[in-house]
């Protein structure tokens, strides 16, 4: 049975006050056997969340890893810098990173590749624009997308899907959750056509406006297997609505 996983990230928001005020909002929240909470923190604040988050089960991931091994790559961290660090979580190919960093489908694969490499749960990001869902091309494109990942990459249980069709980050319109499902089905499908049984045991979190009030339609479908949230993530009581709802 695969347990859910909600994740939060934060993306470029918080500082140190501001971080301190979420996760000590957080505590208190019940987390249920069956699911696994995560936050993503700036870089620059992991280890004063992974000190805050010491005594509660939330984990703590990064938003980003490089492509590369430890050499001259001003800025970059690698995934062998997140595992010393002792993380064991790393969002790859979020679509601002696609989009706005130029990030192409043969980068985010060699990031994946790094990160498993490093000992590190890669949250590889999938989804469409709107204009390519308008056009019916929503399924392909999420399926080049995880293709260039698997061409270079051994499926395993630890990778998690996150399914986030573009025109739904942050901009308050959700995919229904029948649409989701539909979407979060032809990826498991296509998954244990290439992966064989691991396919059940990979899971495929939906990300897009996530919130308290739809997150239980979502997370009753067959093949959602919880959420990668952003803005709902910033605050406790938000978050902790979307927690409660994977734990019922
Ligand atoms: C995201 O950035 O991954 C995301 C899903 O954002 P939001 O929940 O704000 O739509």
């Amino acid at each position: 049975m695969r347990q859910y996983l909600v994740a939060g990230n934060w993306k470029s928001n918080g500082n140190t006050e501001s971080n301190a005020a979420l996760i000590g909002g957080l505590k208190s929240t019940a987390i249920g056997d069956n699911v696994e909470v995560l936050v993503c923190p700036p870089i620059l604040y992991i280890s004063a969340v992974q000190a805050e988050t010491a005594d509660t089960a939330i984990e703590v991931g990064a938003q980003n890893c490089s492509a590369t091994q430890e050499g001259a790559y001003t800025g970059e961290v690698t995934s062998a810098m997140l595992a010393d660090a002792g993380l064991k979580w790393v969002i790859i190919g979020h679509s601002e990173r696609r989009t706005l960093f130029g990030e192409t489908d043969e980068v985010v694969a060699a990031k994946v590749k790094e990160a498993v490499a490093a000992g590190v749960k890669p949250i590889i990001c999938i989804g469409e624009t709107l204009e390519e869902r308008e056009t019916g091309q929503a399924e392909a494109v999420c399926l080049r997308q995880m293709d260039a990942v698997l061409a270079t990459n051994a499926p395993s249980a630890d990778w998690v899907i996150a399914y986030e069709p573009v025109w739904a980050i942050g901009t308050g319109k959700t995919a229904s959750s029948a649409d989701a499902q539909e979407m979060h089905g032809a990826l498991r499908r296509y998954l244990r056509e290439k992966a064989g049984d691991v396919a059940e045991d990979m899971r495929i979190l939906y990300g897009g406006s996530v919130k308290p009030g739809n997150a239980a339609e979502l997370f009753g479908q067959e093949d959602i297997d919880g959420a990668l949230v952003g803005g709902a993530s910033l605050k406790a009581e938000d978050f902790a609505g979307i927690i409660a709802a994977a734990n019922a």
